[in-house]
């Protein structure tokens, strides 16, 4: 069919396409050399020292297993120098993916739990920013997240430090870690506080869960955007919701297909979402833990939901449409995206 991309077509019209992460968190973006290094300063943490154990610790057998890991190497994150290592790390990542902007989940509670004094979490996000943009041409932006298998203390705490340190580039609040046994109605305080100070609603919902969840995070959070959502496929009802109101869904199709949510990535619900008219934006959660790239998961999707190459810049203008940027940068990036397009996309290759 004219206009669909395979092979090296589609992967370099992928690449040049200038891509938007929403959905990456900040301890799971740790490259394997990262979490090696930072492993071998730490030993007693318990996260395998060699290369071939890490990489068994990243298969995971299911969602909490792989929680346990990631908090694991969550406790092995101590101090600026740490976090700055994560930001630049991530940001080196995300310009090799020809991503320029990137909405990044970090979870204050964890970290400062852990006995990182909260300044050094600070500083270390603040240097790491700076160097992203200048040394990677990479903007980043914060999401403060709760997480909530720590509870409603956890969401206090993170909701008081996000209002009263309000760094620079902390765009929105957010609530992860697991849904089962975890309800987001209790979170709704923290997040209309966080919403009255002009932070942008962002919870995971339906991530391992159903619809229910999602419309609770929507009902009870005031979610704007919501990290996966894909629970959402099996009621139309909320289906039509999303699309009306336009509430982005952060889609991460390795993630899930990693973390045992569906059995691959043509089991994905994600060509329901978009035949529903859901405004899709496709991540990576955690992307080495998962062998994710960005680009990774446009050519995945595009390849097994067959789609034309206006079909996959749609995507990548989805991701623009839904990040917190400024209008204008948006419209900068549209306008790339769209002249991109205009190219014949076998000349890309
Ligand atoms: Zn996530």
């Amino acid at each position: 069919m004219p206009g669909i991309l395979t092979g090296t077509a589609l992967r370099a019209f992928v690449h040049a396409l200038p891509k938007v992460e929403l959905h990456v968190h900040l301890v799971g973006s740790a490259s394997l050399p990262t979490v090696l290094e930072l492993a071998r300063r730490r030993p007693s943490a318990g996260v395998p020292t060699e290369p071939s154990e890490l990489a068994e610790f990243f298969t995971f057998r299911d969602f909490p297993h792989f929680l346990r890991n990631y908090l694991a190497v969550t406790s092995l994150v101590r101090d600026a120098r740490d976090i700055h290592t994560l930001v630049t790390g991530l940001a080196a990542d995300l310009a090799a993916q020809n991503a320029r902007y990137a909405e990044v989940t970090v979870t204050p509670y964890n970290h400062v739990l852990d006995g990182m004094p909260s300044d050094d979490l600070l500083t270390g996000l603040a240097t790491g920013r700076a160097a992203a943009r200048a040394d990677h041409g990479v903007e980043l932006a914060w999401c403060f997240d709760i997480p909530g298998e720590k509870g409603v203390v956890a969401g206090r705490e993170t909701v008081v430090f996000a209002l009263r340190e309000r760094p620079e580039g902390l765009v929105s609040f957010g609530l992860g870690g697991p849904e089962v046994g975890v309800g987001r109605a209790q979170f709704a305080p923290f997040f209309t506080a966080a919403r009255e100070a002009g932070l942008h609603s962002v919870p995971h919902a339906g991530e391992t869960t159903g619809p229910a969840t999602v419309w609770s995070a929507v009902h009870d959070l005031g979610a704007e955007r919501i990290g996966h959502g894909v629970g959402a496929h099996t009621d139309p009802a909320l289906l039509e919701y999303l699309a009306v109101q336009r509430i982005p869904l952060e889609v991460c199709p390795t993630s899930n297909v990693r973390t045992g949510q569906f059995a691959s990535i043509a089991a994905h619900p994600v060509r329901r979402l978009l035949d529903h008219g859901v405004l899709v934006t496709l991540n990576t959660d955690d992307p080495p833990m998962f062998g994710a790239t960005l680009d990774g998961e446009y050519v995945a999707v595009a390849e097994t939901l067959r789609l034309t190459a206006a079909e996959i810049a749609l995507l990548a203008k989805n991701a623009v449409e839904a990040a917190f940027l400024p209008s204008a940068d948006k419209t900068a990036l549209t306008a790339e995206i769209e002249e991109i397009l205009l190219q014949d996309p076998e000349l890309l290759a």
